[in-house]
């Protein structure tokens, strides 16, 4: 599917669930998030069949996410069912890690094996701090096992000013002798209600910290729907990204569609939900009328996530939870 901007948006990301056992502070409050009831979520089978219908329109890529994805029952069967469509060339996973280990072994089964690790710092302490839980030695097992199992890991890492740009080195030299690609995020303001004016760490400054300490950083070209600028270190096993989540620098190569755990559609991450697609799906409509539908929706996806901000209802985004979102 072409938007009217000329992309071709053949990605979506889905979350899950909105319910997460980690609390990080730039995703949500310490008490979490009024969570939404298990009947309004989208079941399995209506996941599934609009994973169909988008396959039939030309969607080739989808990611599961949440809240985390594997703290939803049964999410393995749900991976079981979509691996069955011929569609998909791969289905991705972003995780934070703490639940996955028992799973390797069958995702491994079910060819499932791209997976995006949430790893903020690789201080114990400072790991315990943002995500407000003590799981940093679970999460790096995990990290290994993935590692050792052959798995396509990308590790990411949200840098806040005064928090934890220390990590971004150390984080960086975990592509040494790995081959796994470190992706730095810029901070957005989808927080749950902490802050709204958040104190940019922007893509620059990660750039200006990597290239200080490895002047010979090379810039990679990038591919269809890169949103992460790429860099390599001469001599490194894996890569390392920068993605301008808040300045949005990469909106012109966009390539995706959002689906969050109620089937709310977001047709650009900074707009606040353009059609509920399970809403829609309960009220019987054919496999046509929501194909239709979701082209529609991609014809007025807009140009970027500024002309998003702008077509909002709610005027901030801070009090909405990335855990409902999806990152
Ligand atoms: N729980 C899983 C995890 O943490 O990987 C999946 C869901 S999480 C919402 C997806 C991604 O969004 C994570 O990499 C997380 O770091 C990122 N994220 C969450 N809140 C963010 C924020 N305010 N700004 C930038 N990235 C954020
Ligand atoms: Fe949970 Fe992921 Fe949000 Fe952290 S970023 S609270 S792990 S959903």
């Amino acid at each position: 599917m072409i938007d009217s901007f000329n992309r071709t948006i053949d990605y979506v990301r889905i979350a899950v669930t909105d319910r997460c056992n980690l609390r990080c502070f730039y995703c949500m409050p310490a008490e979490g998030i009024p969570y939404e009831p298990q009947a309004h979520l989208l079941s399995y089978e209506e996941i599934t069949r609009l994973l169909r219908v988008l396959g039939n329109i030309g969607f080739q890529k989808v990611r599961f996410t949440g809240g985390e994805p594997f703290l939803r029952k049964d999410f393995m069967k749900l991976l079981e069912s979509v691996s069955a469509i011929k569609d998909y060339n791969s289905i991705h996973i972003t995780s934070n890690g703490t639940l996955l280990q028992k799973h390797i072994a069958a995702l491994k089964q079910l060819g499932i094996t791209k997976i995006n690790l949430s790893i903020d710092s690789l201080d114990r302490k400072r790991f315990h701090k943002i995500t407000r839980r003590d799981d940093f030695d679970k999460v790096m097992e995990t990290f290994h096992m993935l590692m050792e199992n052959g798995f396509k890991v990308k590790l990411n890492a949200v840098i806040m000013k005064g928090i934890n740009t220390q990590d971004i080195i150390p984080l960086a030299e975990l592509a040494k002798d790995h081959a796994v690609d470190v992706r730095f995020i810029e901070e957005m303001p989808f927080n749950g209600g902490y802050k709204e004016n958040l104190e940019m760490y922007s893509a620059r400054d990660i750039h200006s910290d990597l290239r200080a300490h490895y002047p010979d950083l090379e810039r990679l070209s990038s591919k269809h729907g890169d949103t992460a600028s790429l860099l390599s270190i001469p001599g490194y096993k894996g890569n390392i990204g920068v993605i301008a989540a808040f300045s949005r620098t990469f909106c012109n190569t966009c390539n995706r569609l959002r689906i969050s755990a109620k089937g709310e559609i977001k047709s650009c991450l900074y707009d606040d939900g353009v059609f509920n697609i399970r809403d829609y799906m309960r009220s019987g409509v054919t496999d046509e009328e929501l194909a239709d539908k979701f082209r529609e929706i991609i014809r007025l996806k807009p140009k970027d996530g500024f002309e998003a901000e702008k077509m909002r209802k709610a005027p901030t985004a801070a009090m909405q939870s990335m855990s409902s979102i999806g990152g």
